[in-house]
């Protein structure tokens, strides 16, 4: 139902040198719904998640983010219009406490921005109370208050990975892009990534795409899922359809 699309990827194909990584790609993802996007190793999943947050540039297609045209839009501003993301080899601050990267995150979808709330007029102070008010309770959500003045670079894997999740919503995102969350994850982890995954959609109204090989978490959390296979689109439908879907499986076993 394209009338209720929150992103558009359209015609969108990315090359590099002669190297075609994404080949005319064309999907909607709804809004409000979790969107796995799969495909074996090189299939262009990461180019994708690439352009849609403006780190790379397509030579063709266009991708609309909630009505309008990202084409253009430079990647400082991404956080601002609320596309918000996750790395597979996480971004933080890893010297600054958990809630310094928090507030980072908070201020980087601030109107005033960083700057504009360091100065100490009453509205910046308000502004700022009110963002730290949001970081303390993001923190509590995602079981980080007590660790809040831990420096992230000592903590655990399992958690630092929680601490970025804190720093993405912390900006208030519409769609939030996870770039293989389960990687590096146990088993309790990655069932509790589950859970967390369907409670910003359900609790939250975040729609999420999710880039993911672990084929459960994304089978068991995903409304939709597009399959990419070097580069093209291969398949769309629910989990149970791609599960049954014989281009994929034929993909996934590697004679495809
Ligand atoms: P994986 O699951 O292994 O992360 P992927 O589906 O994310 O794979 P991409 O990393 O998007 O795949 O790669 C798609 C293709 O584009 C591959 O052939 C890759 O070698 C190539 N590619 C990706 N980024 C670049 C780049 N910056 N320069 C040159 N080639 C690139």
């Amino acid at each position: 139902q394209p009338a209720s699309a929150l992103l558009s990827v359209r015609d969108i194909t990315v090359r590099f040198g002669g190297i075609v990584a994404l080949d005319c790609v064309s999907f909607d993802v709804p809004r409000n719904k979790v969107c796995g996007l799969i495909g074996p190793n090189g299939a262009g999943k990461t180019t994708l998640f690439n352009c849609l947050s403006r780190l790379y540039s397509y030579q063709s297609g266009d991708l609309q983010f909630d009505g309008q045209s990202i084409t253009n839009t430079p990647v400082h501003e991404m956080p601002r219009i609320g596309v918000g993301r996750t790395f597979q080899n996480l971004a933080m601050f890893k010297t600054m406490t958990v809630r310094q990267n928090v507030m980072v995150g908070a201020h980087s979808c601030s109107n005033k921005g960083f700057i504009g709330n360091m100065l100490k007029t009453p509205s910046s102070r308000l502004e700022e109370k009110r963002l730290t008010d949001d970081a303390n309770a993001l923190m509590d959500y995602l079981k980080l208050s007590e660790y809040a003045d831990n420096i992230v670079g000592d903590l655990p894997f399992g958690i630092q990975k929680r601490v970025e999740f804190a720093r993405a919503l912390a900006a208030k995102p519409k769609m939030l892009l996870l770039d293989e969350p389960a990687a590096g994850l146990n088993h309790t982890e990655m069932n509790d990534l589950g859970t967390f995954i369907r409670s910003v959609r359900d609790d939250m109204g975040i729609t999420v795409l999710l880039v993911e090989h672990h084929m459960n978490l994304v089978m068991a959390v995903s409304d939709w899922i597009v399959v990419l296979n070097f580069g093209k689109k291969i398949a769309e439908g629910t989990p149970e359809e791609i599960q049954q879907h014989p281009e994929v499986i034929r993909a996934y076993l590697g004679d495809g």
